[in-house]
């Protein structure tokens, strides 16, 4: 199984993959640059060897790349777009350079426009960003949101779309990331037996299981259908051990990398988490 966390770069990037390894990990995510701010700098390329050399030496894979998350796509204000535009194509770059599989990015916001317009607007901001970039190693992953006022992303059939848009526009590789706690605050019961497997069974009709290539392992602090994107950590919230234990087991889902971003705030809060994981995957629900 593939278990991992969000780890910082602040000390570098090799720090990043060490981290993960120490902390029990054999995959993780990163912030290429601050997540909060549009200006990027480039990584070096000393940086990137010894981020390389240490993901082959202990086999942490795959390399995830959150984008920012200032970037909306979907836009309609001129000067956000044009600077999100600018922005992604910074995060593509970058995930190139850094040999990362996956480029994690959220489908923005449709606000003053209908959800249809915002979904072609940010699938044609998708094609302009990737003007001209060949990555055949890097898939960017569209995530699924709550939800919340006029998000992109909390139904299946959104992030279909998105992709269905894109592929007419650019060759780049489109893919998804579900995540378990925007899942459930989006209204999808997955904490219930009979609620994952429905959903389990929308996601393969809709999006095609082989196409989710990453689960984002978050427990839910808001209720079922809240909309509220608060992570919790595992066991901890509405979706709980039980719920977890299901989810890592289940036949379509056990073989796919699970990434938490729940909340850290010393190792030994990010190591009961993996821990957790590792054992629910182990039980018999
Ligand atoms: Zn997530
Ligand atoms: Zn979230």
């Amino acid at each position: 199984m593939r278990i991992g966390l969000h780890t910082s770069t602040s000390k570098s990037l090799e720090d990043a993959a060490l981290e993960a390894h120490r902390l029990g990990a054999n995959t993780f995510q990163i912030f290429s640059a601050s997540p909060r701010m549009w200006r990027a700098s480039k990584p070096d390329t000393a940086a990137i060897a010894l981020l390389r050399k240490a993901r082959e030496r202990l086999d942490v894979s795959p390399l995830v790349i959150h984008t920012n998350y200032l970037v909306n796509l979907a836009s309609l204000d001129p000067d956000i777009r044009a600077k999100s535009v600018v922005s992604f194509r910074g995060e593509l770059d970058r995930a190139k350079a850094l040999s990362a599989d996956y480029l994690v990015l959220h489908p923005g916001n449709f606000k003053g426009q209908t959800l249809e317009q915002g979904l072609a607007a940010f699938a044609l901001g998708l094609a302009e960003c990737a003007t001209g970039f060949s990555a055949p190693a890097l898939t960017v992953l569209l995530e699924n949101t709550v939800g919340s006022g006029h998000q992109i992303g909390r139904r299946f059939e959104e992030l279909r779309m998105i992709r269905d848009l894109a592929a007419r526009e650019t060759d780049l590789n489109i893919a998804y990331c579900l995540d378990t706690c925007h899942l459930f605050a989006a209204g999808f019961n997955i904490a219930d037996p009979a609620g994952l497997a429905e959903t389990v069974t929308a996601a393969d009709r809709i999006l095609g299981l082989d196409q989710v290539k990453v689960i984002h392992a978050n427990d839910s602090k808001g209720a079922l259908g809240s909309h509220l994107d608060r992570h919790e950590n595992i066991g901890k919230g509405h979706i709980g051990e039980t719920g977890f234990a299901r989810i890592l087991t289940h036949p379509k889902l056990r073989e796919k990398p699970f990434i938490l971003e729940t909340p850290v705030e010393s190792d030994e809060d990010a190591i009961r988490d993996i821990e957790a994981l590792k054992r629910l995957s182990l039980a018999r629900p």
